[in-house]
């Protein structure tokens, strides 16, 4: 394993955080996957996740069973695990700026189509390994002109070039799911397997510019920007993971997901099956169908007050059973929240008191009803 250092852009002078990088592989010609923990910082399920994770790849790797390259960032957000305020951490947004850290990640395929469009031809594998060497030059040219855009030039760096990127997250309270593309679902579905994931939503263009959509969706991007002679497949698949809720942070849950991961990377072929195993082992059954990103609907409170869980999260609710009941301790008003849709009741907020305007909890749907952005703040 190699330890890589990213020092990044000083917000001020005297100070200055940097970014590591763990980088395992025998050096033998393969795929890259590249796995992230925590990029809104204070999420700490995806960094125990990453825990687990470095001692299963170690041995691996003392193994000699990776083939090709895991890079591995155990902690993807020092910024904002600086951001101790007030007895609490602000990991989603960055304080200075007010923007979420999983958002405004650049969209590379203008740079990459006016680079090296032209080049591209027959061959798949060969225009893969063209627009690969594109975007690493394209990345490199990002300006940074702050501490924030130096972290998400530095991530984007590590991942353009993957053929799989795995970006851990929580949620509130919630199920294990995840997020992804249509074109890539072939491939996210054996991860959807090995985890146990138990929703997946799955979007072309979620809005937003999150961290996996700029890895996985410049190649559908780019190969429909081109002629009908330059075959260009979806090279990288992005997904991310959301590691159920913000206070499950317990050994066994970790290393049973870290252990998931690791029969993803079996799956694929980057990690050779242990010796005497036969190499396509049955993967586990598939937990869920995936649905569109736009048939997560929102519970959003419409006055401020107490938040009580009628249901707990991962029930399967019908559209109009009651899930929430919101109650104004001054006037003693309760509103009760029915479910919209027909669905899994999948994830809820951690708090029990809202703002009018918050939301409360998400149902997964079939149905794609919403349009627009569809990632929350
Ligand atoms: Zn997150």
């Amino acid at each position: 394993m190699q330890t890589h250092v990213h020092p990044l852009l000083p917000a001020t002078p005297g100070t200055r955080r940097e970014l590591i990088s763990l980088h395992y592989g025998t050096g033998a010609p393969g795929q890259k996957i590249y796995i992230q923990a925590s990029l809104h910082a204070d999420e700490v399920p995806a960094m125990l996740v990453a825990h687990h994770l470095r001692g299963l790849l170690g041995a691996l790797e003392a193994a000699g069973r990776i083939c090709g390259e895991v890079v591995l960032v155990p902690a993807a957000n020092p910024i904002g695990l600086g951001q101790w305020l007030l007895r609490g951490y602000q990991g989603r947004f960055e304080l200075a700026s007010g923007e979420n850290f999983n958002r405004h990640y650049a969209d590379l395929a203008g740079e990459v189509l006016t680079a090296v469009g032209e080049q591209l031809g027959a061959d798949g594998p060969a225009n893969v390994a063209l627009v690969r060497g594109a975007l690493r030059t394209a990345v490199a040219a990002l300006p940074a002109a702050s501490e924030l855009d130096s972290l998400r030039r530095t991530l984007l760096a590590l991942a353009i070039d993957a053929d799989a990127v795995l970006d851990l997250h929580c949620d509130g309270e919630a199920v294990l799911h995840l997020y992804s593309t249509p074109a890539t679902w072939d491939q996210t579905e054996v991860l959807a397997r090995c985890i146990g994931a138990e929703v997946a939503l799955l979007a072309e263009h979620s809005g937003g510019e999150p961290f996996d959509e700029a890895c996985s969706g410049v190649w559908t991007d780019l190969a429909a920007r081109l002629r009908p002679d330059q075959p260009l497949p979806p090279a990288c698949m992005a997904v991310t993971i959301e590691l159920r809720g913000e206070a499950d942070v317990r050994h066994d849950l970790a290393a049973q997901d870290a252990a998931g991961i690791v029969r993803f990377l079996v799956a694929r072929g980057v990690v050779a099956p242990e010796p005497g195993q036969p190499l396509e082992a049955e993967l586990p059954p598939l937990r869920c169908v995936p649905t569109p990103l736009a048939g997560s609907i929102p519970l959003k409170a419409p006055h401020g007050g107490m938040i009580v869980f009628l249901q707990a999260v991962g029930s399967t609710a019908r559209q109009g059973d009651p899930l929430i009941d919101l109650i104004d301790p001054v006037s003693g008003q309760v509103t009760t929240l029915a479910s919209p849709v027909d669905g899994l009741f999948f994830a809820r907020d951690l708090r029990r008191f809202a703002v009018a305007g918050m939301t409360l909890g998400k149902v997964a749907g079939s149905q794609a009803l919403r349009s627009g952005s569809l990632l929350s703040a």
